[in-house]
Parts: C-alpha cells; sequence; structure tokens
C-alpha cells in the first residue's frame, strides 16, 4: 500500500534497514544518559540544523508530538495571553488546547481562501500562533506573508507550526520564535517524535515566563539540552531513525524546488480533470504539501475505495469535508513513479460521469 495520506505518511524505504542497524549497534537500548546517547542527540540537532538551513543560535528540543509542543508553549512561553489565527481544524484545536491552560487566549478565524492579515503592531509585545501548513483543508501562509508579519510585529514572539510542511518546503525560520513539527509527515518516519525550535527570544521569553511545575517545562528542557539529554527517556531509536534519514536528504532548497515542481504538476493535473477540483483555489493560499480535492460525493467515496483496492491510500476529507474530498500528501518520501500511478488511476475516473 503506498500512502497518500498527509499523516502519518508514507515512510522511506530505507527505515527498515535502519531499524536492523539500530537493533545492531544497541540503540534500541541505549542508555539516555550515557555519552553514546548524547553523541547521537548532538549529531541529529546538527544535521537538523544543516539540512534545514535552521540559525546556529536557534536552540532545538525533542518531544513526543506536535501535540505536546502545543502544550509546552502554553504551559511554558504564554504568559497572559495568545492570539491564535486559523482557517481549519488543527489551527482552532491549537487554539482548543491553549485556551484551557491559558484563560486569556484569543482566536481569530480567517477565510481558507483569503489571505491572512494581522494587524501590525509595531510597539507591544503580542503572543501571535500561526498554523504554517494546515492540513485539513489544504492551505498555506507562504514565507514572504511569514516575512511581512515578522516585519510588522517585531516585537511579539511568534510560534508556528509546520507539522506537514518542515522537511518538505523552505521556512523563513528566522522570521519566528518557535516553529514544530512531528516527523511522520514531511521527513517521512514513523510517528512517536516531534522537533521544537526555539530562537533567542523564545529562549528569553521562557526564562521570564520562569515556568517549572512540569516534567517537559521548557526551563527543564533547556537545561537538560545543555548536556545533549531530554528530561524523560525519549524515543531513542526515532531520534536515531531521523538522523539517518537527515544524512540521507539533499539540503532543504533542493527538497523544497522538487516539491514546489510537484505542486505546480498536481495544479495542472487538478486543472485539466472535468469531475476533480482544488477545494482551494486561490493559488497565493494553496498548500504545497496537502492537496483537499473535491468533487460529487459518490465520486469520491468510488475513489477512495478503489484507489484503496489499487494499494494507493488516499487521505480522507477532513470534518465537515468528509464526503466530497479526499486528501493528497505532496510529501518528499513519495516517489515520483508512485505518484505517475495515482495520476493515471485518477484519470480513469475522468470521463466516467
Ligand atoms: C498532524 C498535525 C498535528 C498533530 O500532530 P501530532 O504529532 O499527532 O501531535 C498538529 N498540527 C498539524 C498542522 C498537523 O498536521
Amino acid at each position: 500500500m503506498i500512502s497518500f495520506y498527509p499523516g502519518p505518511s508514507r515512510t522511506y524505504d530505507e527505515i527498515p534497514n535502519y531499524v536492523k542497524d539500530a537493533h545492531r549497534k544497541g540503540i534500541l537500548s541505549m542508555n539516555h544518559r550515557s555519552e553514546e546517547f548524547m553523541a547521537l542527540c548532538q549529531k541529529t540537532i546538527k544535521l537538523l540544523k544543516e539540512k534545514l538551513s535552521i540559525p546556529s543560535d536557534y536552540t532545538i528540543f525533542f518531544t513526543s508530538s506536535a501535540t505536546e509542543c502545543w502544550e509546552i508553549i502554553a504551559q511554558s512561553l504564554i504568559s497572559k495571553t495568545s492570539f491564535h489565527y486559523y482557517n481549519g481544524s488543527f489551527g482552532e484545536k491549537w487554539f482548543d488546547y491553549t485556551k484551557r491552560l491559558v484563560p486569556g487566549a484569543t482566536g481569530i478565524s480567517f477565510e481558507e481562501e483569503k489571505i491572512l492579515l494581522i494587524p501590525a503592531n509595531k510597539t507591544d509585545s503580542n503572543f501571535i500562533c500561526l498554523t504554517q501548513n494546515e492540513t485539513s483543508n489544504g492551505t498555506e501562509l507562504s514565507p514572504s506573508l511569514l516575512r511581512a508579519i515578522r516585519k510588522n510585529n517585531p516585537a511579539s514572539i511568534i510560534a508556528i507550526d509546520a507539522t506537514s510542511s518542515m522537511a518538505g518546503v523552505e521556512l523563513p525560520i528566522k522570521s519566528a520564535d518557535v516553529w514544530f513539527a512531528s516527523v511522520q509527515k514531511c521527513f517521512g518516519l514513523p510517528a512517536g517524535l516531534a522537533i521544537m525550535i526555539c530562537s533567542p527570544k523564545a529562549i528569553a521569553q521562557m526564562k521570564s515566563v520562569n515556568e517549572n511545575t512540569h516534567y517537559n517545562s521548557l526551563l527543564f528542557m533547556d537545561e537538560m539540552m545543555t548536556r545533549w539529554q531530554t528530561p524523560y527517556t525519549p524515543n531513542v531509536l526515532g531520534i536515531y531513525l531521523l538522523m539517518r534519514v537527515l544524512k540521507k536528504v539533499k539540503p532543504i532548497r533542493q527538497v523544497d524546488k522538487k516539491i514546489t515542481t510537484r505542486a505546480t504538476e498536481w495544479v495542472d493535473f487538478f486543472k485539466e480533470s472535468q469531475n476533480l477540483k482544488l477545494y482551494i483555489r486561490n493559488a497565493a493560499v494553496r498548500s504545497r504539501t496537502v492537496f483537499t480535492i473535491s468533487g460529487d460525493a459518490n465520486l469520491i467515496s468510488e475513489i477512495k475505495s478503489k484507489a484503496k483496492d489499487q494499494g494507493l491510500l488516499l487521505g480522507e476529507g477532513y470534518g465537515t469535508l468528509k464526503k466530497n474530498t479526499f486528501r493528497i500528501a505532496n510529501f518528499p518520501a513519495l516517489k515520483q513513479k508512485e505518484i505517475n500511478a495515482l495520476k493515471k488511476f485518477l484519470r480513469k475516473f475522468d470521463y466516467k460521469f
């Protein structure tokens, strides 16, 4: 089965071999306080910075999921209020989780087809939370928009959920203070690990909030990370697999080129289709890594089940879009021949109705 699901997604073919290597090298029972682990942790972070073009003065942490990152941000970085701009389910869920810990959190929804507009605030420090790639509907905040938001809000702390885009497209890391993603999407890895990237300004904010009442308080995580360790026994195998995958993948600029080209090809493909349409029409807000495809509910249901019979797993439509849409991941681990196979399969449905 080839998974086009936008998470958990197709993993790299090399993963089983890496797991065998991990077993052979004793990684599976590695002590997380050992010199060997510290070296692995340091090496993985070095590779993350190199391959994803992360500035050297940013600090990288390991967590277990993007959801855990939502919670760490709420408990350890937001002081009284945060402003959550969202146009879909993941951004809204982040706001919902935050509200439980930070009653002053504010949610501002915006339309899927519209470019997000955040009022400029040159003086006050706000805590802004954004979802760079909204996996539920297939929209993205473009790098140029994120640069503009940074420029218009120099005093603010900006935190960005990039779970379904990090390692797939090039992100303007310097334009935000906190970035996070779990690895079961664009990284092409099995679930159970996430990374969180913090700017020096985010680290200063963490110190000023000074929250230290949780096992995953960022203050504690930061203290442990000075020794290349984590507060709890982390997903050591996940970190090892991440290190191996990072060693193999091209620098993010090259990966971005491939993904953006493939995205353009998908857009052209659906422009020619009679029965299947891109759910997001505005190219300026359309995601390059997750596509939502809409059509007649009967056709969509037929396509989903027939695709499965052919070994092609499509992503379900999200929430209210379940019946009329399916989603396709455009993640780096997918091979061109697999994409071609899916296109060939989808073409068959064009003349049916
Ligand atoms: C998948 C996803 C999440 C949730 O990730 P977990 O690792 O399951 O916590 C959060 N945000 C976005 C944008 C996602 O795509």
